[in-house]
């Protein structure tokens, strides 16, 4: 067996103002004809600075569009309207308009430009696409991007409560490695060490100074990319998604008003942390009072029968995924920490 090869990003840039160089970065790799899909409605100054960036390089966009609907066939219609000889694709924006981006990219075969305005979750370099298939989300396998772009003043300007979505998906990657090596002990699922080492590090990076500034939103952008690039490696969501995410995928198919990804999955990841037996939940636990996570939980609650209903949905998936909830029942356990944890109350009506 040789060395891996493996699809990551050549050329990555997170830091304040980078979204007004993407027009220098363009210029530099030599994008003629260049594609923009933007999320809808993003604010007036993040559109002008990347219109003024490309236009003081005379570079035109091939194609620009807004992007509402994260759907296979808004993707293919995207597609189908790409210009012959359009040799580079623009994702500006939040998750839905990257996933869809990213998946057009991808089957025109062109370099993909990850550009995120907001850190809600680790999307934006991930080898995947979570795509509206006939009404049905499903993740659509992808290549990664060519290039990550991360601005971290723009990101620092986004809702607080995207930042909180991506502190609960950053921490999610500790739970999800230790129902991986569940998987092993109980089924002798092959673990990649080095995805696995790599998908929790740069989680602890972020733990050590858990601020929503300049410095600590570098290190978070480079932790949710880096789960990607371990994603990547091992050709699986694994290092980045276990239990956690099963509980959130099954609220999203379940719930009357699904909430962002990352808060589903950070008060998911707390629960499996103390159904894997609290070796994480201490850890869990301070960094979401650190950040004032349980804040933003509280100010909307989830509602209690809905996730003790995904709990048990979760548990039954028909996924080839082992995870704790697949290893014993545990609908009994969440719901007495739902109603007696003290650090849960006030998150759940
Ligand atoms: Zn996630």
């Amino acid at each position: 067996m040789g060395p891996a090869q493996v699809d990551i990003p050549s050329f990555v840039r997170i830091k304040p103002g980078a979204l007004g160089r993407l027009g220098l970065y363009a210029a530099r790799h030599e994008r003629a004809k260049p594609a923009l899909l933007a999320s809808a409605g993003l604010p007036d100054p993040i559109m002008t600075a990347v219109r003024d960036g490309f236009a003081e390089r005379g570079i035109a966009f091939a194609l620009e569009r807004e992007v509402e609907d994260p759907s296979f066939a808004v993707a293919a219609d995207l597609l189908a309207e790409l210009p012959a000889g359009c040799d580079s694709v623009f994702g500006v924006g939040g998750g839905r308009a990257l996933d869809v981006a990213k998946y057009v990219a991808s089957l025109a075969g062109a370099p993909y430009y990850s550009v995120p305005t907001s850190l809600s979750n680790d999307g934006f370099c991930a080898p995947q696409s979570s795509l509206a298939l006939q009404g049905r989300r499903k993740s659509l396998p992808c290549r990664m991007p060519f290039a990550v772009v991360v601005d971290t003043a723009v990101c620092s300007d986004a809702p607080e409560v995207l930042w909180w979505s991506g502190v609960g998906d950053l921490i999610a990657k500790l739970t999800a490695v230790q129902d991986w090596k569940l998987a092993y002990h109980e089924r002798g699922e092959a673990v990649d060490d080095l995805a696995a080492l790599l998908s929790t590090s740069t989680v602890y990076q972020f733990i050590a100074r858990p601020h929503r500034d300049a410095e600590s939103l570098q290190v978070m952008a480079t932790a949710l990319m880096i789960s990607g690039v371990a994603m990547a490696i091992c050709g699986s969501s694994r290092p980045a998604s276990g239990a956690e995410h099963l509980i959130s995928h099954a609220l999203d198919r379940s719930s009357k008003r699904p909430r962002y990804h990352g808060l589903q999955v950070g008060v998911a990841a707390y629960l499996t942390s103390r159904l894997h037996g609290g070796g994480h939940t201490a850890t869990i636990a301070r960094l979401f009072d650190d950040t004032r996570f349980w804040d933003g939980i509280r100010a909307e609650p989830f509602s209690r029968d809905e996730w003790l209903e995904a709990t048990r949905a979760a548990s039954q998936s028909q996924c080839d995924r082992f995870t704790i909830l697949q290893h014993r029942d545990c609908v009994g356990d969440v719901e007495a920490m739902i109603d007696s944890d003290p650090r849960l109350a006030g998150c759940f009506t």
